[in-house]
């Protein structure tokens, strides 16, 4: 990891400026009516398994959510099962439907990975897509039906997958597919019958709902058992008494996403503006994934010859909170899974960045990052020189 010198002349965590928060896809901090529903929750308490007063209207905040959680993805209610988060909801998928072989996209998030450490890995393209034709290869390769784990837009580069043709390879299989949409949901449109997934995976805190919450929806039909069991809250499907209040707020952020839907594409005019401006300051500076179809909000992008852990260190000492794909495990700098599987080389990946833009992101908090990105890019370059 660089240090030193390369920090010199910063700002430092004292400065008075407002903090720009550009790392949405690892959170979206919770709107206030989501704070609000969740704290009216909590006040009011109850067990939505219980039948007097207070239980039931536990209960009806659970059922008013599970409405909104459905309809932001074009499902019925009934096929909402709660979760703890989106890392539950890929588990549940993947191990509980049944399937001894599994097939994931390469590219896929590590809840789904780990979930099927057994899974065989379908490659990616320079851009980021998942090659179909392996796909069907893979899928051609092993006589027992599969389940296919294909997510609609990446973490790291925000690359739109192709889900509906990749489900239409896998039904002709007699496979089964699973769809995480933990990053698309509420930045682009999302419809689980148009994709024809038999599961769709949520979570409530990538659309500025609560940490701990998330839904796993399943097609009417499709086999699913409990990953959790106990009591048979969820239609047995998971047990344990249900977050009424972080599932009230997920509800809530469910329904504001879906409403907001068509103003969350304003992020890709301001994304796009940036990858020019960056590639003006650093000629090097490339944004993976930029020539597939893209989430508007994300960004990966590379500072040749600076890690991303410097460089997050670096625009985080300035107040702009940015993250890198590449994770420092003892003084250890990886190069980030995701690129590797497109081909990235080493040295390239290790100098990316993801800046992911949000709901209240404006054009300053872009010139804040340009302007810190540039000056860290300079003490790089004359060190370098
Ligand atoms: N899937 C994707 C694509 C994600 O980006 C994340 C979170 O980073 C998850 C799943 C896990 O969701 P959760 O944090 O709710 O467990």
């Amino acid at each position: 990891m660089t240090e030193g010198p390369i920090f010199k002349g910063l700002g430092g965590p004292g400065r008075a400026a407002r903090p720009v928060y550009l790392d949405h896809n690892a959170t979206a901090p919770a709107r206030p009516e989501v704070v609000a529903a969740v704290s009216e929750a909590l006040a009011e308490g109850g067990n939505a398994s219980s039948v007097h007063a207070r239980g039931r209207a536990a209960r009806a905040r659970v059922e008013a959510a599970r409405e909104h959680v459905a309809a932001l993805v074009g499902a019925r209610p009934g096929q909402v099962v709660f979760t703890s988060g989106g890392t539950e909801a890929n588990n549940q998928a993947l191990r509980g439907a049944g399937r001894s072989y599994a097939i994931a996209a390469a590219i896929e998030h590590d809840s789904v990975l780990a979930a099927r450490p057994d899974a065989a890995l379908a490659p990616v393209t320079a851009d980021g897509v998942i090659d179909l034709d392996a796909l069907d290869a893979l899928l051609a390769a092993r006589p027992e039906p599969a389940i296919v784990s294909v997510m609609l837009a990446n973490n790291e580069t925000g690359v739109i997958q192709p889900v509906a043709e990749a489900a239409a390879i896998a039904h002709r299989h007699g496979a089964l597919v699973h769809c995480d949409a933990v990053q698309a949901a509420g930045k682009i449109p999302v419809d689980m019958a148009a994709l024809g997934v038999d599961y769709l995976a949520l979570s409530a805190h990538k659309i500025a709902g609560p940490i701990g919450a998330g839904a796993l929806i399943a097609r009417d039909g499709a086999p699913l058992e409990a990953l959790i069991r106990g009591g048979g809250q969820e239609r047995g499907l998971r047990a344990g008494t249900e977050n009424a209040p972080a599932i009230a707020g997920f509800g809530v952020a469910a329904r504001l996403a879906a409403e907001g839907l068509a103003e969350f594409g304003r992020l890709a005019a301001l994304r796009d503006a940036m990858e020019r401006r960056l590639a003006a300051i650093a000629p090097g500076a490339i944004a993976f994934g930029a020539n597939a179809p893209r989430l508007p909000n994300t960004s990966k992008v590379a500072m040749p010859g600076v890690d991303g852990a410097t460089q997050v260190m670096a625009l985080d000492l300035d107040g702009i909170a940015v993250s890198a794909g590449a994770a420092c495990s003892s003084g250890r700098v990886e190069a980030p899974r995701v690129l590797a599987a497109m081909g990235v080389p080493d040295a390239l990946a290790v100098a990316a960045i993801r800046v992911s833009l949000g709901r209240t992101t404006t054009a300053d908090d872009i010139d804040r990052l340009v302007a810190a990105w540039r000056a860290l890019f300079l003490r790089a370059s004359l060190r370098a020189a």
